[in-house]
């Protein structure tokens, strides 16, 4: 395909392992400001897509553009430099820091125009830091150690470890599992929040909190879309209830 006004746009794309294809001949495509949510059973190959667009795995065949940019030639950490943010399932935070160190040390190195003029750039890096403290609802816990921090927090601080780096596309594998019902809802608004800004990718089995942040779902089942589209008209197609949701 040409060039393309779609973020993200995934084609073909195929990886194997020792023959089993984990996910087979897959084509998608993700819009400026999309929400878009991925579901399906276990081992549908959900994680695998982030892994491949990450750079975590590399594709067997198929193509991965993120705003017209192959992707699947390059190293996880050009991914990252390109724009692109994962977020994994455990989230990987320094416990032994603060919640404000932790969102210090996720600020982009050599970024700015201002680079060399030090006391701005520390400016610079500050106001990011309460800026997205605000964003993720830890306004208030900058000088606790992060190792303090209830479970759904310490998934909301890496989410903001990842908002640092203001990518336009967001990927995140399961953030709201071990979440109590008020931070799901919580959780909910701060995607929407975010989302306004850029492109965010969702993997999620918990429902409730997919009707409440889904533009579009995508629903996998071994390695290829078994649906897409308006979550009302997914929850209704009888293939994916018979092999996903009627489960
Ligand atoms: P999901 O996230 O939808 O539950 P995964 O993407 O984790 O599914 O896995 C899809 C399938 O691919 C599973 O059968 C899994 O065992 C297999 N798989 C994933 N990664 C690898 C790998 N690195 N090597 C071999 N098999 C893998
Ligand atoms: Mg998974």
């Amino acid at each position: 395909m040409s060039n393309t006004d779609f973020v993200l746009a995934v084609e073909d794309l195929t990886v194997s392992f020792d023959g089993f294809k984990a996910v087979d001949n897959l084509t998608m495509y993700i819009d400026k400001n999309e929400l878009r949510v991925v579901i399906g059973p276990n081992g549908a190959g959900k994680t695998t897509v982030l892994d491949l667009i990450c750079g975590k795995t590399r594709s067997t065949s198929g193509s991965i553009k993120f705003k017209n940019h192959e992707l699947t030639k390059l190293s996880e950490h050009e991914i990252v430099r390109a724009g692109v943010g994962r977020k994994f399932q455990t989230p990987s935070i320094y416990e032994n820091l603060t919640v404000y160190q932790n969102l210090e040390v996720s600020y982009p190195k050599g970024r700015g125009v201002f680079g060399s003029l030090f006391f701005k750039k520390t400016r610079e890096v500050e106001d990011r830091v309460r800026h997205i403290a605000e964003e993720i609802l830890l306004q208030d816990a900058l000088d606790m150690e992060a190792a303090l921090l209830s479970h759904g927090q310490k998934q909301w601080l890496e989410i903001g470890m990842l908002l640092m780096q203001d990518p336009e596309l967001l990927m995140l594998d399961e953030p709201v599992a071990g979440m109590s019902a008020k931070e799901r809802d919580q959780t909910a608004d701060l995607l929407n929040r975010i989302c306004k800004n850029r492109s965010v990718i969702v993997i999620e089995h918990d429902m409730e909190f997919v009707k409440k942040i889904a533009h579009k779902v995508t629903v996998l089942h071994q390695g290829k879309i078994l649906a897409e589209g308006a979550m009302d008209k997914v929850q209704a197609n009888e293939k994916v209830i018979e092999v996903y949701l009627g489960h």
